[in-house]
């Protein structure tokens, strides 16, 4: 695959970014890649892994000259960080963000920068529970989805080339209205992530009274909690604050339906439990169809590593 950017500049070096680099790298989408993250230490740790072709000690510096900046920090400091960059921006060049919550990142961003530069936000749907420069890997986000999220205006000619750099690093691109990604990404990742982590401290918080039992017999599902509940604590307090209203409008639902199942349990309505899995049961089905997770029995662990 030939090279989609000559210089691109990525403002965090995290899970993200260093997934991306590495997904760039792999197959030449870059010529040049410049690199920035907020502390020392994680500078030092992306220059000693080789993470980026330059690693700089300012945004400012980083973005100089890039065709394609790309904004891999928390969603709540994204305004901050534009506007630090925004008046070292080279005319003509398109700048993206990974975020997961687009309005917020829009109206954040948007009024710091100046004309002549393409702004179109993204969303890779892909991650893991780690973060830090040294926890991306190349094949993060294969056969996963990008979400691009243009602003009135958006250049097509640029949109284009950002869709073919996230082709070319393995996702499948659709293009999204920012409300409409909110109410999605509420669904999909942001309600389950605070369930997820209100389990984990619901059982926490039993624990003190069972002693480690709930530690020791975790394989029961409460497992598969733990690993989302261990996601980066910044970066999810960031996407609750910012994407309040579906998140919120999302958990409304879902406190009734958690109702409605306490109802049938307390009345020994079996017929609605059963009812109720099957449908969720064909939701499993729909999405390992879809390719976006694997059928093997519990993820696919094998007996040694679970
Ligand atoms: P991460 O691994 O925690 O990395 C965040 C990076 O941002 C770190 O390098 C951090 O620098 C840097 N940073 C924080 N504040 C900064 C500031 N004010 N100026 C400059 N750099 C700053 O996070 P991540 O998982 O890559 O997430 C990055 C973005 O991707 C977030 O907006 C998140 O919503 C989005 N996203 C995440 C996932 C996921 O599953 N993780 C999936 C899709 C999208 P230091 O190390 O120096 O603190």
């Amino acid at each position: 695959m030939s090279v989609i950017y000559n210089r691109v500049a990525l403002i965090g070096l995290g899970l993200i970014a260093s997934s991306m680099f590495w997904a760039m790298k792999r197959k030449g989408l870059a010529g040049e890649v410049t690199g920035y993250a907020r502390s020392s230490q994680t500078r030092d740790t992306a220059r000693r892994i080789g993470l980026c072709d330059h690693v700089h000690d300012s945004a400012a510096e980083a973005v100089e000259g890039a065709d394609l900046i790309v904004l891999c920090v928390p969603v709540g400091v994204m305004g901050a960080v534009a506007a630090e960059i925004a008046p070292h921006l080279k005319p003509g060049a398109t700048i993206t963000d990974v975020g997961s919550v687009k309005r917020d990142v829009i109206d954040h961003v948007g009024p710091h920068l100046p004309n002549g530069i393409h702004f179109i936000p993204g969303h890779p749907l892909a991650g893991t529970e780690h973060s830090g420069p040294e926890s991306g890997f190349a094949e993060l986000f294969d056969n996963r989805w990008c979400l691009l999220v243009p602003v009135e205006g958006s250049d097509a000619k640029a949109v284009a080339r950002l869709r073919a750099l996230w082709e070319g690093i393995g996702s499948n691109v659709e293009e999204m209205e920012a409300d409409h990604h909110d109410l999605v990404l509420a669904v999909t990742s942001h309600a389950p992530h605070l369930i997820a982590y209100t389990m984990v401290g619901v059982a926490d918080d039993l624990r003190r009274v069972t002693d480690s039992e709930v530690i020791k017999y975790s394989a029961a599902g409460f497992r598969d909690f733990t690993r989302i509940a261990a996601s980066d604590p910044t970066m999810w307090r960031d996407v609750f604050l910012t994407n309040k209203d579906a998140t919120l409008e999302v958990l409304g639902r879902f406190t009734e339906e958690l109702f409605a199942l306490q109802r049938a349990i307390r009345t020994g309505d079996g017929d609605h439990l059963h009812d109720y899995f099957t449908r969720t049961r064909a939701i499993r089905r729909s999405i390992i169809e879809a390719g976006q997770d694997t059928d093997a029995p519990d993820f696919g662990r094998t007996k040694a590593s679970s």
